[in-house]
């Protein structure tokens, strides 16, 4: 802040300063010309003066030197000193002796002149010859007072101040009037600036003056209220975006991405509180005979008519969402085991009570399985709370259907137990014997259909019945024993001899499981394999899924860090399946995005995954990270991923998992 600042902070004061300090200087200007002026005036005309006096003096005093008439001279003289006002007067004959002498003659002589413009010379000092026909005959000297003139500037100079000042008060008051109809205007828009800032657009602004501030005043008004209108727009479409991240289009239920988030939620919150709680799984006995008997539509709206019944007997405790096709899932927070069951058996009845008119007039009854699993009691973490659920599910199925039941421990462990065993021994004799194998997927990059590098992906070779066995089978098991160590690090060692083998191919991308990159050996072990078999980097594209990159993000991020250190290309698979996938992507620095084959297997017919899908497209070109949508099945889908403008595709549709590498025999080529 300046001393200006300070000293005259706002626009009015420094307007009427800046017009005051103009005023000051042409008044003084003007004051010191006037007084000039005047003085000179006034000292010609005493002159003048002077010159008449010497005029007549001469006249009369001239006779009596000739006459030497001295008394008459004196006389002369005292007369005009009394009548005249003159300070002084005296007669000199020619040879210097004085003749007369009237006044006091000031000794030394004056100086003539001598002036300010505050101060006159007291007297005008005038030297005479007095002369006859060209004879001088003496000289005279005489003084004429001036005090009057020095008075007259005195006054004159009070006065020119007295009407300045009074002229300069004028015009402050009108300035500051004046300032003050235009600032207060100013003041009003720059609080109405304020208000707007804080989001509040209620405004009081004087409106219908046409002058500039006005014209100002009318701009700022129709820029706050389009401000406002934007703002509506964009928590519109805010809230239309949540409701459709949380909602199932088809009932308006929560869906399958907000459940998750909520039971998590409320398992936490029981953890922390120490309260019970439980997870009622259902699902509509003979759904897919409805479905194929009546059609589609007639199922939708039996799913719809059923989330409304359900829905009017929750509470605001229980959270009910569908999580996908007929199955419905309700969770039951702070309930003790007893009120549980009588909710399970409410719901059972409602459903089996609940009658359908269909076309043709054919009544359909409907019912319901659903099977109950507690927390704490049967689990804690939601992946397995929703498996008991989902076991004891098929148990009601089995025990007959239109029934509930109640997650059983025993029954359940003891074959899941067996289950793992028998899969353990199974990995490792697959690890030992050399029965793992990989088989290749063509990435495209689009619009082009160009091969843009291919994704590995795992089977496990049964001898007995000679199939190869997908991932899906032991992956979660190995994942669960530790076994998946061994696996991923014989897919990276078997890829990059692969890259080896065939120097012309392009880049193979390969999955990693959570488990492994939690180990901080592996990046160590992706570099050691490369340098060994002398294969560069970039042809080596690291996948790791999305959820198990959030469930450690600290290890995710080192994890991606080093890889890309070495120059291996990154890629987030079934991108979109994390809750919070947006909030992330900014923290995970991913080459590449694959949107989860969930949102695309469907895309043509769902709203719902278009918006992801658009979405998610447009905030990774925002973050400079290429896409790639996986599980593209046909060609209606491909040419809307083509519109929204993703980068890479692949699925069946282009290219099925296949055991031969390019340049080996078969053409990677598609057409269009
Ligand atoms: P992913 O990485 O998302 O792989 C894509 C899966 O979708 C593959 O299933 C692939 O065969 C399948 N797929 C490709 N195109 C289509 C299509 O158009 N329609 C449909 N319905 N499916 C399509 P796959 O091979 O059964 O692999 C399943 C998952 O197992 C993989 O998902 C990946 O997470 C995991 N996986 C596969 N190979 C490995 C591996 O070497 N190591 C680890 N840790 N995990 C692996
Ligand atoms: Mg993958
Ligand atoms: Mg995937």
């Amino acid at each position: 802040m300046t001393t200006l600042d300070r000293m005259l902070p706002s626009l009015r004061a420094r307007l009427i300063a800046a017009v005051l300090l103009v005023q000051v200087l042409l008044l003084a200007g003007l004051i010191y010309e006037h007084i000039e002026d005047m003085g000179e005036r006034l000292r010609e005309q005493a002159h003048l003066r002077g010159q008449q006096l010497t005029v007549l003096l001469n006249a009369s005093l001239s006779v009596q030197l000739i006459q030497a008439d001295y008394a008459a001279a004196q006389e002369t003289l005292d007369e005009t000193y009394r009548q005249a006002g003159l300070s002084y007067l005296r007669l000199i004959g020619q040879r210097g002796d004085v003749i007369a002498t009237a006044g006091a003659v000031p000794d030394p002589k004056p100086s003539p002149m001598a002036r300010s413009i505050w101060s006159e010379a007291e007297v005008l000092a005038m030297t005479v010859p007095i002369s006859m026909a060209g004879q001088q005959l003496g000289t005279l000297y005489f003084g004429m007072p001036l005090d009057f003139l020095a008075t007259a500037k005195r006054h004159a100079f009070w006065d020119s101040l007295a009407i300045g000042l009074v002229a300069m008060l004028l015009s402050a008051v009108v300035l500051a009037m004046l300032t003050l109809w235009v600032t207060r205007r100013l003041g009003q828009l720059t609080k109405a600036a304020d208000r707007v800032a804080a989001g509040r657009y209620d405004l009081d602004l004087p409106l219908g003056q046409r002058d500039e501030v006005g014209r100002a005043i009318a701009a700022f008004q129709q820029m706050a209220a389009s401000i406002q209108a934007r703002e509506e727009e964009l928590r519109e479409s805010r809230n239309h975006l949540l409701f459709l991240a949380e909602r199932d289009s088809l009932t308006g239920l929560y869906n399958r991405h907000y459940f998750r988030h909520e039971l998590q939620r409320r398992l936490d919150e029981a953890a922390r509180g120490g309260m019970e709680g439980a997870l009622l799984l259902f699902d509509i006995d003979e759904f897919k005979l409805i479905n194929d008997s009546f059609g589609h539509q007639a199922g939708d709206d039996i799913l719809v008519a059923v989330a409304n019944e359900i829905g009017r007997m929750i509470r605001r405790s229980e959270t009910f969402c569908r999580l996908g096709g007929d199955e419905f899932v309700l969770i039951a927070h702070s309930a003790t085991e007893v009120e549980v069951s009588t909710l399970a058996q409410r719901i059972v009845l409602a459903l089996g009570n609940m009658r359908f008119e269909m076309a043709g007039g054919r009544q359909v009854r409907l019912s319901c399985s659903m099977g109950v699993a507690l927390y704490p009691a049967h689990a804690a973490d939601p992946e397995t709370l929703l498996a008991y659920a989902d076991s004891a599910m098929y148990q009601a199925k089995r025990a007959g259907k239109n029934a509930w039941h109640l997650y059983q421990p025993e029954r359940d462990s003891a074959a899941a137990h067996l289950n793992m065993l028998t899969w353990k021994s199974r990995i490792d004799a697959a690890l030992d014997m050399g029965m793992f194998r990989l088989v290749y997927q063509g990435v495209y990059a689009m619009p082009g259909r160009r091969l843009s590098h291919v994704e590995a992906l795992l089977r496990m070779y049964d001898e007995d019945s000679g199939h190869l066995v997908t991932p899906n089978h032991f992956i979660p098991l190995a994942e669960r024993s530790g076994q998946i160590l061994d696996i991923d690090r014989w897919v990276i060692r078997e890829s990059i001899r692969q890259l080896k083998l065939n120097p012309a191919m392009p880049p193979i991308a390969i999955n990693v499981s959570g488990r492994t990159f939690d180990n901080p050996e592996i990046v160590g072990y992706i570099a050691e394999q490369l340098r060994e078999q002398g294969v560069v980097p970039k042809r080596l594209v690291v996948e790791l899924t999305e959820t198990a990159a959030l469930s450690d993000l600290a290890d995710a991020e080192r994890f991606i860090r080093q890889l890309r250190d070495l120059g291996c290309h990154i890629c987030l698979d079934d991108f979109g399946a994390g809750f919070a996938s947006f909030a992330y992507l900014k923290h995970i620095a991913a080459d590449t995005i694959k949107i989860d084959g969930l949102f695309i297997r469907d895309l043509t017919h769902d709203e719902q995954s278009q918006v992801f899908v658009k979405a998610m497209i447009e905030v990774a070109r925002g973050l400079g990270v290429t896409t790639i949508a996986e599980c593209v099945e046909d060609e209606a889908t491909l040419a809307m991923l083509i519109e929204f403008g993703v980068d890479y595709v692949q699925g069946y549709h282009l290219c099925r998992p296949r055991e031969a590498l390019p340049g080996q025999g078969t053409s990677w080529d598609v057409g269009h």
